[in-house]
């Protein structure tokens, strides 16, 4: 797939989304919140800054926000290009998409998992993101700032960048979906049009995507920090059987599961065991972290106070 198939095809998972009626107010809310992501990109974000031309940069880390995010910013890419080809003398099938490539960075500043690295390589695969990375040894001795400083020195073009941060993540409850940088940071516009995503609305949308995700998260990750300071979310830990208090978390996102997208294929290919992210060797004891506890998924989580439990103090 290039990046025009690859656009055309998460724009029709999220008009799937869209007309989903199996009304469950988690679903009602995530349609909400895409309208209102979609609406930021088109009417505030792809109207100031052109998407493609290397004005926009999109922040991608492997992590499972940034990915919702990507997925819409490439619907909305695609959407961007119809419309834009509509307008045009020509029939929108003979013009050619117009980038093939999204320009993308990641800050490699902590020591990560293989299975986080190896899945951020097969998605810039999948996604056609040209992805900058910071070199190893210099990203992990510098500031995320200078990192960005860095970044810029060689994409001078880029005037803003697209973050899958959210407002219940730590300090993120005073951003806004479009701000400039503060003034101890290099100067280029920030694009946040993901604050207002719950838990709960990431992991519905993500799921029903029937998009690969990364193995960490099947395995009682919820949130994917350094691979010193993050473990599975101990309130996703199976207790064992002595444990007469033992309660199984419920899960919101049966239905999601059961019905996600097939693009019209049969049968479904079901994403979770079959994903082309899997857990890396050299990850397999994190996955097993405390003792030989065995961890519930980290879609079994969805109360956004918790989800960053297994992120430790640095
Ligand atoms: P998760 O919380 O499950 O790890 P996530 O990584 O997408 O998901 P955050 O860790 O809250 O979310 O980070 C918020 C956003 O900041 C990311 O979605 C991404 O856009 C950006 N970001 C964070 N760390 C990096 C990094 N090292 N390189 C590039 N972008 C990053």
């Amino acid at each position: 797939m290039g990046l025009s198939e690859v656009s055309e095809l998460c724009y029709k998972i999220t008009e799937s989304y869209l007309k989903l009626n199996h009304e469950t107010s988690i679903i009602i809310e995530t349609q909400n919140a895409i309208r209102l992501t979609r609406h930021y990109l088109l009417d505030d974000i792809f109207t100031r800054w052109s998407p493609i031309n290397g004005e926009i940069s999109f922040s991608y880390n492997g992590g499972k926000d940034c990915q919702v995010l990507l997925l819409l910013y490439l619907s909305c890419l695609w959407e961007f290009f119809i419309v834009n080809a509509k307008r045009s003398q020509f029939e929108a099938k003979y013009q050619k998409f117009p980038m093939e490539q999204l320009p993308t960075v990641f800050i490699d500043q902590d020591e990560t998992f293989t299975t986080l690295e190896n899945f951020i390589l097969e998605t810039s695969k999948r996604y056609n993101l040209s992805l900058y990375e910071s070199k190893k040894e210099v990203g992990r001795n510098q500031s995320m700032a200078d990192a960005f400083r860095d970044f810029l020195k060689i994409y001078p073009e880029t005037k803003a960048i697209a973050i899958g941060v959210r407002s219940t993540d730590p300090y993120g409850e005073l951003l806004k979906p479009i701000q400039k940088t503060d003034s101890n940071w290099p100067n280029f516009t920030r694009l946040q049009p993901l604050l207002h995503w719950k838990l709960a609305n990431i992991w519905s949308f993500l799921l029903f995507s029937n998009e690969p995700i990364c193995a960490l998260y099947v395995h009682g990750f919820t949130s994917i920090g350094g691979i010193k300071n993050t473990i599975p979310n101990p309130y996703l830990a199976v207790q064992n059987k002595e444990n007469k208090e033992n309660k199984a978390p419920k899960l919101y996102f049966e239905w999601e599961i059961k019905n996600s997208f097939n693009n019209g294929e049969s049968p479904t290919n079901k994403r979770i065991g079959t994903s082309v992210s899997y857990l890396d060797k050299a990850d397999e004891k994190i996955s097993i972290g405390l003792g030989q506890t065995k961890f519930f998924p980290g879609w079994y989580l969805i109360d956004d106070a918790l989800e960053r439990a297994g992120r430790l103090k640095k």
